[in-house]
C-alpha cells in the first residue's frame, strides 16, 4: 500500500503489516490502521486543527510545492489527521488509496464528476438513494452528460445498456436504498469493462464491514461515513477509495480544487469510530435478521426487503457478495400510509428519524422523507410505496426492538 507523504517529525511504529510479516486481520486495522504518532508517543490518535503548515525557509517552502519535499501544504489537500482516517479505511477495504470528503454526497459527487466531461455517458443501477439519483438525472445532464438507468438484475439489459463506447461510468448503489435491491457486482463489472468503464459502488448500505467490492471486479468505492463507519450520529463524512492511478491522476486533481474535504475534526472523530465498526455493524446486522424474521412473520406486515432473507429474490447473488445480510431493512404494512403512521407514532424504543446505521435504531417513512424530492412518478419505478417504512437496526438488545415493534403493530 502506498502511504501518504509524512514531514519529517513523525514517527510511525513498525508493525507486522507495513513490514510484510504478516497480513493483520481486518479488526486489528481497524484500530492500528495509519497510526502516524507525533514525537510525544500519544496512545489516542492527535488532531491536528491546522488550516495551514509552516516552512523553515522559502527555499523549503519551494521544495515542498515541487513535491520534492515531503510536507503538509494546506489544509484543503491533505492533513495528518485526515491522512490518518483515510489510510485506516484504504487498509480495511483493502484499497490503494482513499480520499476522504466532508459528506456522503460530495464523495459521491467527486467520484463521478471527476471521470465525466460533455458528451460522456453513465449508466446506473435504478434504484438509489434520491441525492444520487438527483446528481446523476439532473445535474450532470445539465453538463452534457447522458444518463440511462438499468433496472434489476437481468443480464440481458445490462448487456444492451453497456454497449456504449461513450460510457465512461457505471454507478451501482447496492444494496440500495431504501428497497434493498441487490446488483451483481461481478456481472456488471465485467460488462462496464468490456467497453472500458469504471465501476463506482456506493457502499454505504453494506458498510466496508458486510461487502467488499473491490474483491468483485468494482473499481472505485464510495461511502457517506455519517452512516456506518460513525455510526454514533455526530459527523458527516464521506470517503472514496480506489487504485492509485484513479486517485493520483483523476479524483485528487479534482477534489484539491473544488474543495470538499473532510475537516480535521470530524477526521478525527470517524477515525475512533473505525476503532468499533466491526463489532457495531455485526451486532446491528444480528439485530436486523432477528428483526426481518420478526416482521416477515407478522400477520399485519405485507411484504420485508432485506438482504439476508431466504426469501429476498437475489439471496443468490447476497451470498456471493454479502458478508451478511446488513442492517437496515424496508416494510409495507397492510393497512395502507395512516396504519404505517400510527405503528411507527406508537414506537417507544426505536426514533423516528432518516438517518440509518446508527446504534439507535431508527424508522422512517422514505416517501415523504428521505425520497420526497423524487416525486410519485420516480418513487413509484423505484417500488417505494406510501405503505413503505424503512427500519435501521441499532444496538440496543433484539429483544426490545421485538418487543417494541409488536407492540406497535398491534394499535
Ligand atoms: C446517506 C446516503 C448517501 C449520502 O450521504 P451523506 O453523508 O448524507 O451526504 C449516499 N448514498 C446512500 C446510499 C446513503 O444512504
Amino acid at each position: 500500500m502506498t502511504r501518504r507523504k509524512r514531514p519529517w517529525g513523525y514517527s510511525t511504529k513498525s508493525h507486522p503489516a507495513a513490514s510484510n510479516q504478516w497480513e493483520l486481520h481486518p479488526d486489528t486495522l481497524s484500530v492500528r490502521g495509519g497510526l502516524a504518532r507525533s514525537g510525544f508517543g500519544e496512545t489516542g490518535e492527535a488532531l491536528y486543527l491546522t488550516s495551514g503548515f509552516t516552512y523553515d525557509s522559502a527555499e523549503a517552502a519551494t521544495a515542498s510545492f515541487a513535491d520534492e519535499e515531503e510536507h503538509y501544504l494546506y489544509s484543503r489537500f491533505h492533513n495528518p489527521t485526515v491522512a490518518v482516517f483515510e489510510e485506516r479505511l484504504a487498509a480495511l477495504e483493502g484499497a490503494e488509496l482513499c480520499v476522504a470528503t466532508g459528506s456522503g454526497m460530495s464523495a459521491m459527487f467527486a467520484s463521478v464528476a471527476s471521470l465525466v466531461s460533455a458528451g460522456d455517458h453513465i449508466v446506473a443501477s435504478a434504484s438509489m438513494f434520491s441525492s444520487c439519483y438527483v446528481v446523476l438525472a439532473e445535474i450532470l445532464p445539465k453538463w452534457g452528460v447522458t444518463v440511462e438507468f438499468v433496472k434489476g438484475n437481468n443480464p440481458s439489459n445490462w448487456e444492451r445498456a453497456l454497449n456504449n463506447a461513450k460510457t465512461k461510468v457505471v454507478f451501482i448503489e447496492t444494496p440500495s436504498n431504501p428497497m434493498l435491491e441487490i446488483v451483481d457486482i461481478e456481472m456488471v463489472s465485467t460488462l462496464a469493462h468490456n467497453v472500458g468503464a469504471l465501476v463506482v459502488i456506493d457502499n454505504v448500505m453494506a458498510s466496508p464491514v458486510l461487502q467488499k467490492p473491490l474483491q468483485h471486479g468494482a473499481d472505485v468505492i464510495m461511502y457517506s461515513a455519517t452512516k456506518h463507519i460513525d455510526g454514533q450520529g455526530r459527523v458527516l463524512g464521506g470517503a472514496i477509495l480506489g487504485s492509485e492511478d484513479y486517485i493520483k491522476n483523476t479524483l485528487q486533481p479534482f477534489v484539491r480544487h473544488t474543495g470538499p474535504n473532510l475537516s480535521a475534526f470530524n477526521a478525527w472523530i470517524l477515525l475512533k469510530s473505525l476503532e468499533t465498526m466491526h463489532m457495531r455493524v455485526n451486532k446491528m446486522n444480528e439485530n436486523a435478521t432477528a428483526v426481518a424474521e420478526f416482521l416477515s412473520s407478522h400477520p399485519n406486515v405485507e411484504s420485508v426487503n432485506y438482504p439476508g432473507l431466504a426469501s429476498h429474490k437475489d439471496a443468490a447473488i447476497v451470498k456471493k457478495q454479502m458478508l451478511g445480510g446488513g442492517t437496515t431493512l424496508s416494510f409495507s404494512l397492510k393497512g395502507g400510509e395512516s396504519a404505517l403512521f400510527a405503528a411507527m407514532n406508537a414506537l417507544q424504543v426505536i426514533d423516528i428519524s432518516n438517518n440509518l446505521g446508527d446504534s439507535k435504531s431508527l424508522i422512517t417513512h422514505p416517501a415523504s422523507t428521505t425520497h420526497r424530492r423524487l416525486g410519485p412518478e420516480v418513487q413509484a419505478e423505484m417500488g417505494i410505496l406510501p405503505t413503505l417504512a424503512r427500519l435501521s437496526l441499532g444496538l440496543e438488545h433484539e429483544s426490545d426492538l421485538i418487543k417494541d415493534l409488536a407492540n406497535a403493530l398491534s394499535v
